[in-house]
């Protein structure tokens, strides 16, 4: 069962509109002026980039939920969909329901995770769907209603949506669910959610990324022990480095690099 995203949609010209929601808060000019000069041309496209990229580095992100994008999402367990409707502010979803839609094939479709297969349970885990299957499908050959066929029904079942999300919300979505502690299977989705928007928006998708990302908080905020595990944990400071780094400022033993500690970085590794 694949795992399928789309970007169906999103609200026409994302870039003005974060230019006039931010310009309307900085600016004298009236919201119909802005707008005036944006479509007659007298503020360039490449000027209203420019505008977005500073503002996006601030913490000033409530004009972000007024850009909005929708996505098609497919072939997701009921174990992930559980997870993401968790998300509850600047987004909403429609999800198939497994009370209309009765599972028709033979055999149920499921999502199964690789490490099963790597486990050696692969055969275990497909007989156990297949009985399930079974049982579901003599459930409703019996007059079961679906709505009550479906409690036989595993996390791993399949699942479909349709989302409308803001993009305030899809960055704390990033945040979260592209950190290396967030489960696989949702970390995958989210991953397609942004590399659609890369594709479709990439002064807005390029900003998506974990929360210790460089656009994001900076740091990881996660446990030490996981972020010593974590892939980009080489690469992102851990706060608990970021507090000993203060102290060593506080104290005056966080000195400035000398002449001679970039000799040693010099000669590193050509000593011989
Ligand atoms: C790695 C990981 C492990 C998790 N484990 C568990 C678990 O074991 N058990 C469990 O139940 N859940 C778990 N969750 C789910 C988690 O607790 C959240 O429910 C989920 O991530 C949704 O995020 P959010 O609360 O930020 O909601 P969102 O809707 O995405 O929140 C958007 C923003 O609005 C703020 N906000 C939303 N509602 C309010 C409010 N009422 N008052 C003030 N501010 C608000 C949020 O703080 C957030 O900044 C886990 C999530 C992750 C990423």
């Amino acid at each position: 069962m694949a795992l399928e995203v789309i970007l169906i949609d999103w609200a026409r010209d994302p870039l003005q509109k974060l230019y006039a929601a931010y310009r309307t808060c900085y600016s004298p000019k009236t919201p119909g002026e802005v707008w005036g000069e944006i479509q007659d041309g007298s503020i360039s496209p490449e000027k209203i980039r420019g505008f977005i990229a500073e503002r996006l580095k601030t913490g000033h992100a409530s004009p972000l939920e007024q850009v909005v994008f929708w996505f098609g999402i497919s072939g997701v367990s009921r174990s992930l969909s559980h997870q993401f409707v968790r998300h509850r502010i600047g987004i909403s979803f429609e999800q198939q329901s497994q009370r209309y839609v009765k599972f028709k094939e033979d055999r149920l479709e499921y999502v199964r995770p690789k490490t099963w297969e790597k486990a050696g349970l692969a055969d275990e885990y497909d007989r156990l769907m297949a009985e399930v299957t079974r049982v579901y499908f003599r459930a409703l050959e019996k007059g079961i209603p679906a709505e009550d066929a479906r409690f036989v029904l595993p996390n791993a079942a399949p699942t479909n949506f349709q989302v409308m999300v803001n993009f305030t919300e899809m960055l704390h979505i990033a945040d979260l669910r592209l950190c290396w502690r967030a489960q696989w299977e949702i970390r995958h989705m989210v991953a397609l959610m942004r590399r659609e928007l890369v594709r479709a928006v990439p002064e807005l998708g390029g900003q998506l990324q974990p929360k210790c990302g460089d656009r994001r908080m900076g740091y990881c905020d996660e446990p030490l022990d996981e972020w010593k595990r974590c892939p980009i944990g080489k690469v992102r400071p851990h706060k608990e480095q970021l507090f000993e780094i203060l102290e060593q400022h506080r104290h005056g033993s966080a000195v400035p690099l000398t002449e001679k500690d970039i000799r040693e970085v010099e000669d590193a590794g050509n000593e011989g």
